[in-house]
């Protein structure tokens, strides 16, 4: 019979599980109770589980093991509480508990093996990360063969995992300016403001962002700089260890958090800009997962979204005529996780000519929520699926959002569909605007 309780001392507390009050008024905003109609697949349930262990009542089983990983860790719930339940943390802890207690179940070894060669091999190695991503990265560099690959009728999966390649065109007018040199080196090095400086930032790279979005970086610097930021990449950074700790894998977590924060504390930096909304929420909360060690404070307090930045610091340089209707889809992890829903807005509404249609609910997930749509495909497809009939409803030609995974997770099921709607981060529009000409 499995131990009662908790081990060791990184779990969910019982101070924290008891500020919920059972109200439910959680229950409507989570993507898998409304899917499920199902207790244990409510944060209410998921809380209650992880309190009966807490409460030293039962052990860490393979039914709390299912509904927590059955969580889209999309923390809608904590928007939608009034006690303030962190629910995002205590299913960080949760899940680390789960992994404590290894194979669990026979259902639990495949997922640990994925794990362990995924978030404990690959993900702390960046030359590995990158090795493995090459075949993307080709096909990304060849956009034609890209969109044949994309519409080829392969095997279920394999066609979702082309889908999810993103298109990264540049426009003639942004290939000029790389072709400059200041922005293609931004792989470590020091890009200067235009004008005036007005702020000096790290720009983060991490490591999806990194190998499959670097035109999203490039969009981003070309936007600071434009706007009187002086952009340094740090050597040394790397991968933020989100994907790590919603896994429940704290110790890799916390040592490529320890890693980055030196990286970045070597230099003198304004704010630290993030523009992957999973990575920004992760590295705001550095202090939590380091027992609030005083580096990490004073890294955490400098991380910045890039659209909660440059809203802040206001645009110098004036948008251009962009005609077109757009969607903003809130990142889960920016609007329920960092609280940032007006500020991407705001630097939409200062783009002439664009045409900004709400959907009826912006800030439910979309079903990425890191590997979940590869571990939980039907429930990510059925949530996916919601999401496609809002963004029809607007009748936009493009998505907007600030997540990698949201970006892939909608061109993929865009694609799936036949929508002809284009999926581009809020720095690419950004940038896009600024390279017209007036
Ligand atoms: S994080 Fe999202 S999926 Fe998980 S319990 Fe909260 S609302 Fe539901
Ligand atoms: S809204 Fe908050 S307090 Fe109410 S059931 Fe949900 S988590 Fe508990």
């Amino acid at each position: 019979m499995a131990q009662r309780g908790y081990i060791g001392t990184e779990h969910p507390k019982l101070e924290d599980l008891d500020r919920c009050t059972r109200c439910g008024l959680c229950e409507q905003a989570c993507p898998t109770y409304r899917l499920l109609k199902f207790e244990p697949d409510s944060p209410r349930g998921r809380i209650f589980l992880m309190k009966e262990v807490a409460e030293g009542r039962v052990g860490v089983n393979a039914n709390l093991a299912q509904h927590l990983y059955a969580c889209l860790g999309c923390r809608a719930c904590e928007t939608a509480c009034p006690s303030g339940v962190e629910f995002g943390k205590l299913l960080e802890l949760g899940r680390h508990q789960v992994e404590l207690h290894g194979d669990i179940s026979p259902e639990r070894r495949g997922w640990r093996l994925f794990r362990a060669f995924a978030f404990e091999r690959i993900l702390p190695n960046p030359w590995l990360f990158h090795v493995l991503m090459f075949p993307a990265r080709l096909l990304q560099a060849l956009p034609g063969l890209l969109a044949c690959a994309q519409s080829l009728p392969l095997p279920h999966k394999l066609r979702q995992l082309v889908r999810m390649i993103p298109r990264a065109n540049r426009s003639r007018d942004q290939r000029e300016v790389d072709a400059q040199g200041e922005v293609d080196r931004y792989s470590s090095g020091v890009i200067s403001a235009r004008g005036k400086q007005r702020a000096r930032v790290g720009l983060f790279v991490g490591c999806v962002m990194g190998s499959l979005f670097s035109h999203v970086h490039r969009a981003t610097i070309r936007v600071l700089t434009r706007n009187g930021c002086e952009v340094v990449v740090v050597p040394g950074q790397w991968c933020c260890g989100a994907l790590n700790l919603h896994a429940g894998e704290r110790k890799r977590a916390a040592a490529m958090a320890r890693s980055n924060i030196a990286a970045f504390n070597r230099e003198r930096l304004d704010a630290i800009v993030v523009n992957s909304a999973g990575c920004g929420a992760t590295m705001k909360e550095y202090a939590d997962l380091l027992d609030g060690d005083s580096e990490s404070v004073i890294f955490s307090g400098k991380v910045k979204d890039a659209g909660e930045f440059l809203s802040e610091l206001g645009l110098l340089s004036k948008p251009q005529r962009l005609k077109t209707t757009g969607t903003y889809q809130d990142a889960c992890h920016l609007a329920h996780g960092q609280r940032v829903r007006k500020q991407p807005r705001a630097l939409l509404a200062q783009i002439p000519g664009l045409t900004l249609v709400e959907m009826p609910h912006p800030d439910q997930c979309c079903g990425a929520a890191g590997v979940y749509n590869l571990t939980h495909g039907d429930l990510s497809g059925k949530i996916l699926a919601e999401k496609l009939d809002e963004i029809a409803l607007t009748k936009a030609e493009l998505v907007v959002t600030t997540n990698p995974g949201c970006a892939m997770q909608l061109q993929a099921g865009l694609m799936e569909r036949h929508m002809n709607v284009r999926v581009c981060h809020l720095m690419e529009l950004l940038d896009e605007s600024y390279s017209i000409r007036p």
